[in-house]
């Protein structure tokens, strides 16, 4: 018996023949082989015996009546299971056309009756091994097409000189590429990828096949619904014998899901997921980048650490769910009120954004980066604080709840996140300390000045209902001739319990508050108002200085509000003289240049004060239309000690007159001081020399008799008595 192999074993052969004989012969081979043999007598009952049984191989005869094998094997190819299964022909005609005929019906291989035994049991096992061979193709080919599904993993080769590509039926999914669009060209392969990822693509393909390196990338294709999707694609180039590329072999894989999932899981590592708000770990990282470019920039910046007071009690009440709407609604109060008070924190374009955090549990911390003063947090933690005032409601129950705030600063107190949040933690727990919904800052000193700031503040709003200021009045004086040319017109505020409040501490303040453009043209009405007092009273004519604020000058309406006061007091417009500091004017030259010439088409004179503290250049200073320049009292003050004073004290003044301006030297306090500026050509001097800014009625004695001037000898002293009554 002949030896059975693995291909045989178990197998089941089919035997069409229309001969009993025939049929035999071939079983006993067949059998010798190890097949279990069955028999059908003619075509048609081979095919009911096919679809029955199944079997691994068929034997079939040509000839045979009802249906010939001809007819048989074009049939059973079209069977369900028919298609791969070798059938062998038995054909007793030796001719060509026949053997043709054959394979055109399917048949895989022919043997002529009458057959050797020897050769049908070799070709027989060559048939099942090939065939079976050819199933664990087409199955491992299965299973890999199955599994490329699974993974949403297409392949495609390039065929580079041809430029055609071919693309595996799950690439075709992958990609979107229907036959109508795709005809092979890499143009088409192309066709889906999003407009802005192509250059990018194609950028980096070239590269690859230029460095013949193999590539990976992610890209969007398009879907015709618009929507995208994300793809990765990887790919290997092959070089010919010349050594350019022929071919690229690549896969592509939708990772869209991928994407979404690592997005997510990048919110869930970052957000809060009850407020939405960044946690914990985000806001330290945000912090810490805060940090470094606030280093490199100096800028300073605050943490704010929000604890809702008693949130206990709440969760006590309404339970868990109760406690978590009300972090919600304080969430979205936190973002609105930080919205508005964004303007606050920041001036200027630069400024950073304001995080809002939950830190966990009842704790939520903002942070403000590139802060101009200490005011800017505390105004944010009063705006938190009361925007939490409102009532909450949980079931349509009303529900009031305060918070307590904890400012930490940088640098002053700490460089990094660690100590600033535990140093806001600590304030937080001083403003507990002092009775809930209040802040406090670290830095102790600073609570005591905030609290000054803000009562003062709130008195300031009320201030000019209140009557509370006045203007006093500081003679102007011309050195050579000792006359009062002028006065400059100082603002004071009656605090009702704190007195007398310098206007260096509340005009910050007024800007700050908003409140400087009311304060600022009540000044300049009173200033205005006054002058023309005197001038009805006989006095000589002077010159009325009056200070403007750089939020004023800022205003738009600034030459309609002036133009209207001349107007209803009725004061010669030169009269009027405007002081401006260096900073206003050089803030930004060209649109100054235009608001200068409007207020001088007024009639109106300008003074640039406080001068050699600024930074002004000096072409600007030749383009701009000023009339008197005021060296600031710090360079007066040592000026007969200290040579660097003297030295540019004298450098102003020449300069000064070298640009035809008056100049005048403010705090002047000593003779010495002024014969100094005297022998230096300075032409007016200010200060307490001649008087202190005083309240209208003292000044008016001044007006009419001015004491001598106090250098003997002088040209001042022997003009000083020409002066009229
Ligand atoms: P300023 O315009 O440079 O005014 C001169 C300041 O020097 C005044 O201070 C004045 O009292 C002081 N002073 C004058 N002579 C002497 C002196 O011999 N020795 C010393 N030690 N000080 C002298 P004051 O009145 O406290 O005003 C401070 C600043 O407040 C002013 O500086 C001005 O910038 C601002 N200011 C005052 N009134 C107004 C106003 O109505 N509007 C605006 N926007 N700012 C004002
Ligand atoms: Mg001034
Ligand atoms: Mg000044």
């Amino acid at each position: 018996m002949m030896q059975t192999d693995l291909s045989s074993a178990l197998s089941l052969a089919l035997v069409i023949d229309d001969s009993h004989t025939q049929r035999l012969l071939a079983r006993e081979v067949l059998e010798q082989l190890g097949l279990f043999v069955e028999e059908a007598e003619n075509g048609a009952a081979g095919l009911e015996a096919f679809k029955r049984l199944q079997p691994d191989i068929v034997l079939m005869d040509v000839l045979m009546p009802e249906m010939d094998g001809f007819s048989a094997c074009a049939a059973l190819r079209k069977l369900p299971h028919g298609q791969h299964t070798p059938v062998l022909m038995l054909t007793a005609l030796n001719d060509t056309d026949s053997i043709a005929h054959a394979y055109d019906v399917g048949a895989t291989d022919f043997i002529v009756k009458p057959f050797n035994g020897l050769i049908l049991s070799h070709r027989v096992r060559y048939m099942l091994r090939a065939s079976q061979a050819a199933a664990a193709l087409r199955n491992s080919e299965a299973s890999l097409a199955r599994a490329q599904h699974i993974a949403r993993l297409g392949n495609w080769q390039r065929d580079i000189p041809a430029n055609t590509v071919g693309i595996s039926d799950e690439a075709h999914r992958t990609l979107d590429l229907p036959a109508e669009i795709f005809n092979g060209t890499y143009e088409d392969f192309r066709k889906t990828v999003h407009p802005e990822d192509k250059d990018r693509l194609e950028q980096l393909v070239q590269a690859a096949l230029a460095e013949h390196q193999p590539y990976c990338t992610d890209y969007r294709i398009v879907l015709p619904d618009n929507s995208q999707r994300i793809i990765q694609e990887q790919a290997e180039i092959t070089c010919g014998a010349d050594g350019t590329p022929v071919q690229v072999i690549g896969t592509v894989q939708d990772i869209t899901d991928r994407k979404r999932t690592e997005e997510q899981l990048r919110t869930l590592a970052h957000y809060d997921g009850l407020t939405n708000l960044p946690n914990r770990r985000l806001f330290q990282d945000r912090l810490d980048q805060a940090l470094r470019v606030g280093r490199r920039q100096q800028k300073v910046l605050a943490v704010l650490l929000l604890n809702i007071d008693r949130l206990k009690r709440v969760n006590d009440t309404f339970g868990h769910t109760g406690g978590d709407l009300i972090l919600q609604s304080v969430s979205e109060r936190l973002l609105t009120c930080v919205r508005q008070s964004d303007s606050v924190a920041r001036r200027d374009e630069e400024a950073g954004a304001v995080t809002v955090s939950r830190l966990g549990g009842d704790e939520f911390t903002i942070l403000l980066t590139n802060i101009d003063s200490p005011q800017a947090p505390a105004k944010v933690a009063r705006r938190v604080l009361a925007a939490l005032t409102p009532p909450f409601f949980i079931n349509d129950q009303e529900m009031f709840l305060t918070g307590s705030i904890g400012i930490s600063l940088s640098p002053s107190d700490g460089n990094d996140a660690n100590s600033l949040l535990k140093n806001a933690g600590t304030a937080m727990g001083h403003a507990k300390k002092q009775g809930l919904n209040t802040y406090q800052f670290y830095a102790q000193d600073m609570n005591a000045t905030a609290m000054q700031r803000l009562a003062l503040e709130n008195n300031l709003r009320k201030a000019l209902g209140r009557n509370e200021f006045a203007l006093h009045y500081q003679p102007q004086v011309d050195i050579r001739r000792w006359e009062i040319v002028g006065v400059e017109a100082l603002i004071r505020w009656h605090h009702p319990d704190l007195g007398m409040v310098p206007p260096a501490q509340f005009i910050p303040l007024a800007e700050e508050a908003g409140l400087i453009a009311s304060i600022g043209e009540w000044a300049l009405r009173t200033a205005c108002t006054q002058h023309k007092t005197w001038l009805a009273a006989g006095l000589p004519p002077i010159r009325m200085a009056v200070n403007l604020s750089s939020l004023q000058f800022d205003q738009p309406d600034l030459c309609g509000t002036i133009t209207q006061i001349l107007r209803n007091t009725a004061i010669p417009p030169r009269h009027l003289d405007l002081e401006l500091t260096e900073g206003v004017i050089m803030r930004n030259a060209a649109s100054t240049i235009k608001t200068l010439q409007q207020l001088k088409q007024l009639g109106i004179t300008l003074s640039i004060d406080d001068f050699g503290t600024g930074y002004s250049s000096l072409s600007y200073l030749k383009r701009f239309p000023l009339d008197t320049l005021k060296i600031d009292r710090a360079f007066i003050r040592d000026v007969t000690s200290n040579p660097d004073d003297a030295a540019i004290t004298t450098a102003i003044i020449a300069m000064a007159r070298s640009l035809n301006l008056r100049v005048l030297a403010e705090g002047v306090e000593t003779e010495s001081q002024m014969t100094f500026l005297r022998e230096q050509g300075c032409d007016e001097l200010q200060g307490y020399l001649v008087s202190k800014p005083l309240p209208a009625e003292e000044l008016v004695q001044l007006l009419r008799v001015l004491p001598p001037c106090p250098i003997q000898g002088g040209v001042a002293a022997s003009l000083s008595n020409e002066r009229k009554p």
